[in-house]
């Protein structure tokens, strides 16, 4: 049957547009259709053109964008401050334990200028839980003193600013740029090495390089939710480990279909949070989250 052709897309493109964008794309890289980088859809062996790879990319974040119509990031947060440090905090450990250690964090030092001047010792015994507490304090406290002294207090909007910040990397400034400040970025942490690498999106391993091939890939103003979509289905259902394939939704558009467990009553048990019927990460979730909150530090 013949596709409708003006559908509407869950990120509100038209498939036309999408088509005619898709094509740009696809040509953008290679200067043409360049050569097959990859096997087409789940379990095949049919070699893949870019602009198949393009089009079957964009299928896959406009299906992962009805499966997580509530995805958002994971860390708690009221301004762009706590945002920032959040994030810092994240390094190594999960949102959820960031999530139940900020409230207290928050409320001890509520502004760069609070923290800049904190005491190293005290700092350190309220952010323990989120592990590497020395470093990450001298972090806080380096960022601090410089949004005191270089920025009046006030997280800059700019990348080239946050990255300026002792310890902030492109990962953490797109962060703060796509969900404090609305400017779309890309967040390549390691689940979205993963699995953009599982559907042959890029074989690049370099995080730059690998946000330089996805962002050819994608309308800017898709970046930031496409990352939150990415990362919530690895977080979710394509582990690193044990990928939950019997139960993807996205199965059918994915070339390493197989590589977790097939069996779908025995994929279903590999779900985790809200998937799996268990608590999402944030203490304080979006309205439209269909979990339940993160408990407290000590709760659970
Ligand atoms: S869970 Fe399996 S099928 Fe789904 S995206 Fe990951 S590897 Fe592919």
């Amino acid at each position: 049957m013949r596709e409708r052709a003006e559908r509407v897309s869950a990120t509100g493109n038209s498939a036309e547009s999408e088509r005619g964008s898709a094509k740009r794309a696809g040509r953008a890289a290679t200067g043409a259709d360049g050569p097959a980088t990859a096997a087409g859809g789940a379990g095949g062996a049919r070699a893949e053109s870019r602009l198949g790879m393009v089009r079957r990319a964009r299928k896959i974040n406009r299906a992962l964008a009805d499966v997580y119509y509530y995805a958002h990031p994971e860390l708690d947060f009221e301004n762009p401050f706590e945002l920032l440090v959040a994030t810092v905090l994240s390094a190594q450990t999960t949102d959820l334990r960031v999530n139940q250690t900020t409230p207290r964090l928050f409320a001890a030092y509520p502004t760069p200028e609070d923290m800049a001047t904190a005491d190293p010792a005290k700092l350190e015994e309220i952010i323990r839980p989120t592990g590497f507490f020395r470093s990450k304090a001298k972090a806080l406290l380096g960022i601090s003193v410089a949004l005191r002294d270089r920025f009046g207090g006030e997280v800059p909007g700019r990348l080239e600013d946050l990255v300026s910040l002792p310890g902030v990397g492109r990962k953490t400034a797109h962060v703060v740029l796509g969900n404090a400040f609305g400017r779309p970025g890309i967040t390549v942490d390691t689940h979205f090495q993963r699995l953009v690498r599982r559907w042959r999106w890029t074989e690049q391993k370099d995080p730059e390089k690998i946000e330089a091939e996805v962002a050819e890939i994608f309308p800017k103003k898709e970046w930031t939710m496409l990352s939150h979509r990415v990362i919530f289905h690895g977080r979710r259902i394509c582990h690193s480990r044990k990928p939950a394939c019997g139960a993807c939704p996205i199965a059918h558009l994915c070339p390493s279909y197989g590589e977790g467990e097939t069996d779908p009553e025995k994929a279903k048990k590999l779900l985790k949070y809200e998937m799996g019927g268990y608590p999402g990460q944030r203490l304080k979730p979006p309205a439209d989250f269909p979990g339940k909150a993160a408990p407290p530090l000590g709760a659970a």
